[in-house]
């Protein structure tokens, strides 16, 4: 029995996480679960799965939890009880599947204590990957992905000696815009950018899928799981989403992996990893019906971002912890009405040219260039209103 803790059990991955340890029945042992604020599904998912601790970061919740659970959970509260889950003695796997640099300490305390990691939460690598992936390497631990590319990347890269390698190519849905003529951009609503036509996800990395951010996330988040030069990472748009990622190799052959879109297959196979499971969750692919697999070229005009994150990992030092924390601000004020689609990569740019870069940064270097950004986007856009 593997015993596996999840950091954000009531998010997207963290509910598919759960999908899967039910179908296997017997085999997982949950010891932790965390949420920010969504109580009603917390206590639920306590209820279900009995876990050792629990944590809630909204301190304001701490007595209804406490109060719903049996005395045998040890309920915790803040930011803290998240490293209490994340590092739990017991847990042989945590998954880090909190959105955005939230996630950042916890993982880290996870490594320190040895404990492998299965990895969501891509915004941590972005804003700290050089630090990140040399302290799982001293702690000898696996950073297992379950983002869909980087799992089909490291399927296909399995065995494979790193020198014959010649290019990472990461496939994009093209997300809801794909097909939308740039003049149209500007009107372009809340409710339509949260409506991704092939996965069903939260709502930040929803509008990441909208802007492309997301891929541009993705190709940081590649370079540093597989230590691969950003330069020899591509984004191909593949439409259809059944082909997750492709590795280009020096004789001409090329290897991609493909399944059912559906974040339960790449989770699964990090849960079990090393091995292969059967699965109760198993679904054919119908490439009859799927008929044809389409690839284009990313649209560079009608979707900036992807290129703010490639020249914010080729400064590299405080740049990508900038560029994280911008979008997560600028994604914020757009999903709150307070900004339009088209200003995400505008301000975002703006407070990338006017960050002065700080060399070599440490964990809280990085936090503080963090703070920096959200203040620098707050203040673009109090000059906007
Ligand atoms: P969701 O928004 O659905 O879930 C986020 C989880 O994190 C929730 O449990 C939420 O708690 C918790 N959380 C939110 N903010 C904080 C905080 N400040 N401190 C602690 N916990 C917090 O996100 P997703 O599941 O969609 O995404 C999670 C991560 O996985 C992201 O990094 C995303 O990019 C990545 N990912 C997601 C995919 C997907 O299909 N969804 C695919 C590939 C990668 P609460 O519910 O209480 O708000
Ligand atoms: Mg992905």
């Amino acid at each position: 029995m593997k015993n596996i803790s999840i950091l954000g059990s009531t998010g997207s991955i963290g509910v598919s996480t759960l999908k899967v340890v039910d179908a296997f029945s017997g085999e997982f042992r949950v010891i932790g679960l965390s949420a920010h604020s969504n109580i009603d599904l917390l206590i639920k998912q306590c209820i279900k799965y009995k876990p050792k601790i629990v944590t809630i970061v909204d301190e304001t919740h701490y007595q209804t939890l406490k109060n719903a659970l049996p005395h045998e959970i040890e309920v915790c509260a803040g930011t803290g009880g998240l490293n209490e889950v994340a590092a739990h003695p017991d847990n042989d796997l945590t998954i880090a599947a909190i959105v955005g640099s939230a996630g950042l300490y916890p993982t880290i305390e996870a490594i320190e204590c040895g404990i492998d990691i299965g990895l969501a939460n891509k915004e941590i690598l972005v804003m700290a990957g050089s630090i990140i992936t040399k302290l799982a390497k001293k702690n000898n631990v696996s950073l297992l992905p379950v983002d869909s590319e980087h799992n089909a990347l490291f399927q296909c890269l399995n065995g494979e000696d790193k020198k014959s390698v010649r290019r990472l190519m990461l496939t994009a849905s093209g997300g809801p815009f794909l097909n939308l003529p740039a003049e149209d951009f500007n009107k372009i609503t809340v409710a339509q950018a949260l409506e991704h036509p092939k996965w069903s996800m939260g709502k930040k990395i929803s509008i990441d899928s909208a802007t492309m951010m997301n891929k541009g996330l993705e190709v940081i988040e590649a370079h540093w799981l597989f230590s691969v030069p950003v330069d020899d990472i591509s984004v191909i748009v593949h439409p259809e989403s059944i082909i997750h990622s492709m590795v280009e190799f020096v004789d001409g052959s090329y290897l991609a992996q493909m399944n059912v879109p559906d974040m339960v297959f790449p989770i699964q196979h990090v849960l079990f990893h090393p091995e292969r499971r059967q699965s109760p969750l198993f679904r054919e692919i119908d490439f009859c019906s799927v008929g044809s697999l389409n690839f284009q070229k990313p649209d560079i005009n009608k979707f900036p971002c992807l290129e703010l994150a490639y020249e914010a990992v080729r400064i590299g030092h405080t740049m990508p912890a900038v560029l994280n924390a911008a979008n997560e601000e600028t994604v914020m004020l757009f999903l709150n009405d307070a900004i339009k689609f088209v200003d995400i990569p505008c301000i975002i740019s703006g407070v990338m040219d006017q960050h002065k870069i700080l060399l070599n940064p440490n964990i809280e270097e990085l936090k503080q260039a963090d703070v920096w950004a959200r203040q620098a986007v707050n203040e673009h856009y109090t000059k906007m209103v």
